[in-house]
Order: structure tokens, then sequence, then C-alpha cells
């Protein structure tokens, strides 16, 4: 907007240039009255200029064409200043609007966006030539700019809010695949354990799991009394309890011949073709809660087993069904917890 000063500069200085140009005027009529009337050619004021150059009015009109020069000047530049930041606002804007083509959830930005740049395109005719003129393209350009980067800015917003949807739709598929292939793994391993203990623990009383045999160092406890031996180690306490009882009836320590066995020591055991030690993974053996006992116990009717018989389950053992005399693999130096699945 041209100021208020601007204005008043400028009708001074049309003032100014009125004066100037009647008092020439005045002096050219008075040149021609003198020549006509005048026999002296030498008397002819035409070469003395009413406003003398110099003069302190004809400074001032100088001065006055100087600034209104300058501020000519300047208001061309702020104009092609504000057409050059069109331009880019405009190429932004053109590129904006071809990256986002089926990238916004509403198209409604797009077309706002394409609506600025239609208007855009008009702002760039001529500058004008008069100051206001000048100032009014700068203007209208800038204004132009804004809603043109506003635009812009809509869209590209709106293209991220797309994308980061996508991405999250993405996330959420890529969860619910992976859940998917996690329950489609475990039905797997279900079927293959279910495969697995069919296959390997053919006994009723036998139940295949992973663990078996695998039993980490911490959940096992050494046997006081004969160090070599481990059980499970939460039923520790009522063996060692037997084993005092069971000193205090015989003078001596329950002779452990087998205890906690690894995947390994069972495999190393098993033969396919005797049903004395349970394949890998079905024999309590290995889940930490049962022992063999020697000393006596091993024979079925000796005072040792009978007094087992008779006193071990107070303490937490029991000889199960499936190793007494009519079971299905009779060994009377089998004992274990009554925490093993198969004790009763
Ligand atoms: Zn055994």
């Amino acid at each position: 907007m041209p100021s208020v000063a601007d204005a008043r500069r400028r009708s001074r200085l049309r003032l100014v240039l009125i004066a100037a140009a009647i008092l020439l005027g005045l002096g050219g009529i008075a040149t021609a009255l003198v020549a006509q009337h005048a026999s002296r050619p030498a008397a002819a004021p035409h070469a003395q200029p009413v406003v003398a150059p110099g003069s302190p009015t004809a400074r001032s009109a100088e001065a006055q064409a100087q600034a209104l020069d300058r501020a000519l000047d300047r208001a061309r530049a702020a104009a092609r200043s504000a057409r050059r930041e069109l331009t880019a606002a405009i190429a932004e804007a053109t590129t904006t609007l071809g990256e986002s083509e089926g990238k916004v959830a509403d198209d409604a930005v797009r077309r706002k966006l394409h609506r600025a740049l239609d208007a855009a395109a008009d702002q760039r005719r001529a500058d004008g030539v008069t100051l206001d003129e000048l100032q009014e393209a700068a203007a209208r350009r800038t204004a132009t700019r804004d809603t043109l980067v506003e635009a812009t800015q809509d869209v590209r917003t709106a293209v991220r809010a797309w994308q980061a949807e996508r991405d999250r739709d993405a996330a959420e598929s890529e969860a619910r695949e992976d859940a998917e292939a996690d329950a489609e793994a475990e039905a797997l391993a279900e079927g293959w354990h279910d495969a697995e203990s069919a296959a390997r623990c053919s006994a009723p009383d036998q139940v295949w799991t992973p663990e078996n045999g695998h039993l980490p160092d911490a959940a096992l406890a050494a046997v006081p009394w004969s160090p070599g031996h481990r059980v499970r180690v939460d039923v520790l306490d009522g063996l060692v309890d037997l084993d005092a009882a069971f000193r205090d009836r015989f003078g001596r320590h329950l002779k452990l011949t087998s205890s906690y066995r690894t995947h390994a020591e069972q495999e190393a055991l098993h033969d396919p073709g005797s049903d004395t030690a349970a394949p890998p993974g079905c024999s309590n053996h290995g889940t930490g809660l049962a022992v063999d006992v020697g000393g006596g116990v091993e024979r079925f009717g000796s005072t040792e087993h009978e007094w087992l018989q008779a006193n071990a389950e107070a303490f937490g053992w029991v000889h199960p069904p499936f190793a007494e005399p009519d079971g299905r693999n009779p060994e009377p130096w089998h004992w274990q917890s009554v925490l093993a699945p198969n004790s009763f």
C-alpha cells in the first residue's frame, strides 16, 4: 500500500511542477509579446528563463523527482521479488499436486490446491508502470503466494496422514500375520507333541513333555548323602525326611541307584525292545520326581521294600501302580514323588 507520506510527496511534487510550467509558460508568452512589439532583438528576454537552473525552486523539484524515481525503483524491485517468490511457490505446488495423486484420504485438499494454482497463474502478468500499479502487483502476488503455500502445506499434511494410516494398517496386518503364523506353529508343535507322545510314550501312564530330561540346574537339588544324584528341588525335603526315618529303622541311608536323568542319559538307557527304561521324554526320571532304590528295596517282599510301602507316602513318596507286581512294568526299586503324574 502507498503510504500517506508518499501521497503527500507526490502531491507536493505535482504542485511544484505545475508552478514551474506556469512560470515557464508565462515566460514564453512574454517572449512572444516582446518579439512582436520590440524592434531591438537584443532586448528579447527569451534567454532569461523564469525559473533559473540552480534556484531553490528548481532544486526542490529535482529532489522530488529523484525521490519518485527511487520509490519507483523500490516498487519495481518488490514486484520482481514477489514474482520470484510466487514462481517458486507455483513450482512447489505443482510438484506437490503431482506427487500427492492417490495419496490423500480426501481429494478436497488437492482440488483446493488446483484452484489456487489456477488463480496464481493469472498473477504473473505485467507489473504495471506507476507506483500504485507496482505496489498493487507486489501485494497481490504476495497474497496469492501465501494462499498457494498454505494450500500446498495442507496437501502435504494430508499425504503424511494418509501415509501414517497406511503404515499403521501395514503394521497391523503384519502383527495379524505374525499371530496367525504363531498360532499355526503352536498347533503344529501341539500336533507334533501329541504324535511324539503317542509314538514314544506308548504306555498310558507315560506322558511326553518337552521339558523332560531338559530341566535347568536351578530346578534340581543334589541328594545330601548321595551327591551324584539329583531330584527336583521341591521334593528334596520329603526325600531327606524319608531317608532319616529309614535310617532310624535300618541304620543306613537309602541306597539310590538312579534319580534325575537327562534326555541323553535316558536315551542311552532306553532299549526299544525292552520296557525297563522308558523312551526319552516319557520317564518320570526326566522330571526329577523319581528315584530308584537298592539296598534291599529292589526286591518285592523284602523288609526294606515293605517298610517303604508302609511309610513312604507320609513323606510324599509312593510306589506307582505301573511298577507294582501286577503292573505294566514291575519295578520294586522305582519310587516317585506323589507330584509325578502317574503316582496313583
Ligand atoms: Zn525308576
